[in-house]
């Protein structure tokens, strides 16, 4: 793809935004950079951009750029159904997402990561498996450095770890992973998507364009997922906790055996720091990417057994008075509540509640009903949650997190739980679920060990 002199609109003044910028003047192009936020809000993007020759359009969109650019590359907020992007589009302008321009200009595989769940972990892993077979990954996409980096890296990587999520996968055109994974399919963003079908197909783009030289990793065990097995046109390597697999990786009686090309090996996984069962799917994922790409299988083991998953996803934060606090602020969607429930069988006070992105809440109802002696729930999804749930548990309203905090502390008894797992993003309260998790931090350390 040669980009020298063409006219090039970047949609969208974040970081993706900025690392498409610079890479598309470093490749000759005439860059246009439009956002919605006045020039006064993203004063500190523009000053990253500062050296580079580059057209400002913001506090608002100028439809001609769209319509007389040569390609407009599109940052993973902005909208698919943005009016300007629909007409630029019936009007035949070439649109590519950050991760499409990106995969034009990779040359090392590619094994992209998508799912509701569970993504940034398998990454992460997949990333320390190549590290500790002597690879040189890439690691980014979703989990923080754009993808298009990638192509800029100064010691090249041989082999690039991207997680995908389903706003990049919009606007794709030939994005070929050599693996895909996709690790399950629940209810999530549907405040973005009006239907669950529409956010599947999303995901499901990224088998789009591979052959039968590439492999889809994909997880027998979510229905949803399971669906798509029949429309790849790549090799299926599937995984799965509840059959044996002749071909593919699987988990029983606590040992993940993969099985490739008559080949088997075997990984107990007793020993493991990673727990629970969604942690196993996350490890099946990221073994078999591995594996199939040569990477040596004892290696893969230690490196697997060693790694200790990452923040703000199922922390204990402390003991005080016989009661575990764990923070898993990154539980915002139903689905990877489901999973932090199903780690504790009972005794449970949840503390949930946030900004509501429209999901149904009822897959928590049974696990509620079973596992949960007291129900805290705070932001703007608390009604929603309370109508869905409150009649199950005792059920109470708190105005702040650090009053759910002390309410949880005088209610919870000794052997207890109290575990904070939103099902909900954090945009109604607080910057982000990285903000959220140290608040809730910081107001369980100040409590003391004095129940009254
Ligand atoms: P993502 O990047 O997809 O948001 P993370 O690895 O950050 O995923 O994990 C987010 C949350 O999802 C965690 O708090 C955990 O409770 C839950 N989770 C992790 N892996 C899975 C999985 N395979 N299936 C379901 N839930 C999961």
């Amino acid at each position: 793809m040669n980009l020298n002199d063409k006219k090039v609109l970047v949609v969208g003044l974040a970081r993706t935004g900025i690392a498409c910028a610079r890479f598309l003047v470093n490749r000759g192009a005439r860059v246009t950079v439009t956002d919605m936020k006045p020039a006064d809000r993203v004063a500190g993007e523009m000053a990253e951009l500062a050296r580079f020759p580059i057209t400002w359009e913001l506090g608002g969109h100028d439809e001609s750029s769209f319509l007389t650019s040569d390609l407009i590359v599109v940052s993973p907020g902005v909208p698919m159904e943005h009016p300007l992007l629909l007409k630029a589009k019936s009007a035949g302008q070439e649109i590519i997402s950050e991760v499409e321009l990106a995969s034009r200009f990779l040359s090392v595989p590619l094994v992209a990561i998508t799912g509701t769940n569970g993504k940034t972990t398998t990454t992460t892993l997949i990333g320390e498996l190549f590290k500790a077979c002597g690879r040189h990954p890439f690691v980014g996409g979703n989990i923080g450095t754009p993808l298009i980096q990638a192509t800029e890296a100064e010691v090249p990587a041989d082999v690039v770890v991207a997680e995908i999520s389903s706003f990049q996968l919009e606007w794709i055109s030939s994005f070929r992973p050599r693996i895909a994974i996709l690790l399950n399919l629940t209810e999530d963003h549907l405040d973005r998507y009006l239907e669950m079908e529409t956010y599947c197909s999303a995901k499901a783009r990224i088998f789009e364009n591979q052959t039968g030289d590439d492999y889809a990793l994909l997880n027998l065990d979510a229905p949803l997922v399971a669906r798509l097995a029949p429309l790849l046109k790549a090799r299926l390597f599937p995984m799965s906790q509840k059959q044996e697999l002749v071909e593919g990786i699987f988990h029983r009686d606590g040992v993940i055996t993969f099985r490739h090309d008559g080949k088997e090996a075997r990984f107990p996984t007793a020993d493991y720091l990673l727990k629970g069962s969604h942690n196993t799917e996350n490890i099946m994922a990221a073994l078999a990417s591995a594996l199939l790409s040569g990477c040596d299988e004892s290696r893969c083991g230690k490196a697997v057994a060693s790694f200790a998953g990452l923040r703000h996803r199922m922390e204990l934060v402390r003991r005080i008075n016989g009661v575990a606090w764990y923070e898993d602020s990154k539980g915002t969607n139903v689905g990877s509540v489901v999973k932090s429930l199903e780690s504790f069988p009972g005794g449970i006070t949840l503390i949930a509640g946030g900004k509501d992105k429209g999901g149904s809440y009822e897959p928590l109802a049974e696990l509620v009903r079973e596992r949960v002696a007291h129900l805290i729930l705070i932001g703007e999804a608390r009604q929603r949650l309370s109508r869905a749930l409150g009649e199950l548990t005792d059920t109470r309203f708190a105005e702040t997190l650090e009053e759910a905090v002390a309410v949880a502390h005088r209610l919870t008894r000794p052997g207890g739980v109290v575990l904070f797992s939103p099902a909900c993003s954090s945009f109604d309260m607080f910057r982000d679920y990285e903000e959220r998790a140290n608040r809730f931090i910081s107001a369980v350390q100040r409590l003391d060990g004095d129940r009254s």
